[in-house]
């Protein structure tokens, strides 16, 4: 198994907008990500970040979303995977941590590959509206999954993907209503939690500080939900310290998480 960072673009935002507390003047840039975690049962893509077309899907999105967003593209997950010459056939699906469009951009550039999803977020993205992209896509194929297995780290249920404890997802519904934090767990014991947009910022946990009042209430669907799940994964980072928070838009967490490999050192996941 491993875990690899792929940082498709950058939001280029101050570090106020991220957490309550942070400063006007800080600038920070809000990293637009997926993770390849490579299994030997097969790989999964965590969110897409920002995909190939995001452009063009850019323009579809409300005006006071467009005013306030400033964003660079760098490089599709999808054309980071095909230059290391990764064979798209080890793909075995696309986990979301919910359906924003800035998490859900690259799915048409991965044709064919399933679309994880909870009910809740499902529902969410056949009702949702202007914030999400999936209502420009055709032919994506979303599988559910539920909440089968019992307690995991403080959360109330869980679905171990491949029964080995290896990818653990939980419910975190609140950012929206079927958001939800995935935890993998390497063979060497490193260990990263996937929040999404729990905390747009690592500070949110470190620190205990929420999005900021407007933005809260802005992008949260249940702004009571996403606080009670703040604060259990704040226990579990207390009980844990080692644990890799994850963030989707801190660069800093996906600067603590390897790069793809070139071509000739991929690893196969049967490792
Ligand atoms: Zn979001
Ligand atoms: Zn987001």
């Amino acid at each position: 198994m491993a875990v690899f960072a792929l940082v498709a673009g950058v939001n280029h935002r101050v570090a106020a907008v991220g957490y309550r507390g942070g400063s006007l003047f800080e600038r920070r840039e809000f990293s637009m990500a997926g993770a390849l975690v490579k299994h030997p049962k097969g790989d999964l893509l965590i969110d897409t970040g920002f995909g190939r077309h995001i452009d063009e899907q850019f323009r579809t999105l409300p005006f006071m979303v467009r005013a306030i967003t400033f964003y660079s593209l760098w490089r599709p997950a999808a054309d980071q995977l095909s230059d290391v010459g990764y064979d798209p056939k080890s793909l075995h699906a696309i986990l979301l941590t919910h359906s924003h469009w800035d998490h859900v951009s690259g799915l048409p550039d991965f044709p064919g590959v399933p679309v994880w999803v909870t009910p809740q977020e499902h529902e969410f993205i056949w009702k949702s509206g202007d914030m999400d992209f999936c209502r420009l896509f055709t032919g994506i194929r979303y599988m559910e999954y539920g909440f089968e297995g019992g307690p995991y780290l403080g959360f109330p249920a869980s679905h171990d993907v491949y029964g080995d404890g290896s990818i653990v997802v939980v419910p975190a519904f609140g950012h929206t209503p079927g958001s939800v934090i995935i935890f993998v767990t390497l063979p060497n014991g490193t260990r990263y939690a996937f929040v999404g947009d729990l905390v747009w910022q690592l500070e949110g946990i470190t620190r205990r500080e929420e999005r900021p009042w407007i933005t809260r209430r802005r992008a949260d669907t249940d702004a009571e939900g996403t606080r009670e799940n703040l604060l259990r994964m704040i226990a579990v980072k207390e009980r844990l310290p080692a644990l890799i928070i994850v963030p989707a838009h801190d660069m800093r967490a996906f600067a603590e998480m390897p790069r793809l490999p070139k071509p000739s050192s991929m690893p196969p996941s049967s490792q």
